[in-house]
């Protein structure tokens, strides 16, 4: 039988194609080399999570609640791949005719169409972050290198567990590819918190355990890339590769890298397969960390919009002068963001604080579609609650404006 969809990788992009494909009446076949669910579920989102907003009596209760969450995660995974034929194999290509022929273990299958979702590995060797969230006991002292979305929630992370933790960053700040006051207000909780942190550093000293948080690759070694002729995986907007009928979603193509915008690029190439018209709206993907205090954006940063040549204008409000905020606990260091163009058109939402990671839900909402800082101050946010500061933020632009 040849397959309509072969999709290599069974991770969150591999199992969300795979679900969409059997519902469209698609004959699909999943190979899985690695665990169903991939990093998302057994290594990184899932785990990081639940081990920054839980608190735990020992190792062991935090190891059997842990395998529970997963375990309940994994068996809802499958109910949704029922009619999906799945080969806990690995897959390569093994070039083109008419259909793709893949070896899967020591068999053949052919496809129709082919998509590549085996995600990403460390750029290096050593001990990660996917380590650290699924170890059963943690270090007392550690050197994390690399202040990214997954070296600061391990440093948020080790620190909550009592570790003494060093953060080491290359460049001249953490998050550099977020707005500089989110930056600033999350460098001054961590340090209030007695988190080290030190910048245009690199290399680790020796003699420590050392975090290795500095970056990922894309998994493509060994899936027979140069079988169809490709060097790379590269993509268009549908998730096509210059190949016709090989299709690339998820941290394999190197771009996004989270479990959202794996799941979404992973719809994109379905539909695409389908006939369907579908594209990620990238202006709009939520970047959100767990850490404490937790941190979200959506959109973009006011710099980013003036070197494209847009007139924007941005205001930050503390939280301090926020109830909700400061009546659950805030720190006091806080703060949340919007950046808007000329014409009052929301750009960007960014917060540091608070419930920042729900709030990223009405974030995207705010940015995709385009709503104005004038519609946003007219609106009614419950009281007391962190999504005010997004209304008063908006009052200030709206002052400044007039
Ligand atoms: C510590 C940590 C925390 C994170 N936290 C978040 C978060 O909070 N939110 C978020 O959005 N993102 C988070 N991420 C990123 C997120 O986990 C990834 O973006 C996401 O898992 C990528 O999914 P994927 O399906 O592309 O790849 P993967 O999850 O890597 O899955 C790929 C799968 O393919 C298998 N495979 C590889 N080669 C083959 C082959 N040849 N044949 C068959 N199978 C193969 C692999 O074994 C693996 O199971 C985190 C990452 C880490 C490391």
């Amino acid at each position: 039988m040849t397959y309509d969809l072969l999709i290599l990788g069974g991770g969150i992009a591999g199992t969300t194609a795979a679900a969409l494909s059997a519902r469209k009446g698609l004959r699909t076949a999943l190979l899985c080399g690695g665990q169903l669910g991939g990093v998302c579920l057994h290594s990184g989102c899932i785990p990081a999570k639940f081990c920054l907003q839980n608190d735990f009596p020992d190792d062991a209760s935090r190891a059997k609640r842990r395998a529970d969450v997963i375990g309940t995660l994994s068996e809802g995974l499958l109910s949704r791949l029922e009619r999906v034929d799945i080969f806990y194999e690995n897959g390569a290509l093994r070039g083109k005719t008419d259909v793709f022929s893949v070896l899967c273990g020591v068999r053949g299958l052919t496809a129709k169409n082919v998509l590549l979702c085996t995600g990403s590995v460390p750029h290096r060797p050593g001990l990660s972050p996917e380590d650290i969230f699924t170890s059963d006991t943690l270090p007392q002292r550690a050197v994390i290198l690399g202040a990214g979305a997954a070296g600061l929630e391990c440093a948020s992370y080790l620190r909550k567990s009592g570790a003494d933790v060093t953060l080491l960053e290359q460049r001249d700040r953490l998050l550099p590819q977020a707005e500089p006051e989110i930056s600033a207000a999350l460098l001054r909780s961590f340090r209030r918190r007695g988190i080290a942190v030190r910048f245009g550093v690199d290399t680790p000293p020796k003699g420590e355990t050392v975090i290795f948080a500095d970056g990922r690759v894309p998994a493509v070694r060994g899936i027979g890339l140069r079988t169809v002729g490709l060097a790379k995986v590269v993509t268009d907007a549908h998730m096509q590769t210059a190949v016709p009928g090989l299709y690339a979603a998820g941290d394999v193509r190197g771009e996004e890298m989270t479990a959202h915008a794996a799941a979404r690029e992973a719809q994109c190439a379905v539909r695409r397969i389908c006939g369907e018209a579908d594209a990620v709206d990238y202006r709009a993907l939520p970047h959100v960390l767990f850490t404490d205090p937790a941190v979200m954006w959506v959109g973009e940063t006011q710099r980013g919009a003036q070197e494209r040549g847009v007139q924007a204008r941005a205001v930050t409000v503390p939280l301090r002068s926020v109830g909700g905020y400061l009546a659950a606990g805030g720190d006091g260091t806080g703060v949340c963001r919007l950046v808007a163009d000329g014409a009052g058109t929301i750009l960007g939402v960014h917060l540091c604080g608070g419930d920042a990671p729900e709030l990223s839900a009405a974030a995207v909402v705010l940015v995709q579609q385009r709503v104005r800082v004038r519609e946003l101050e007219r609106m009614t946010f419950a009281h007391p609650t962190v999504g005010e500061a997004l209304r008063e933020a908006a009052a200030c632009l709206e002052d400044r404006q007039s």
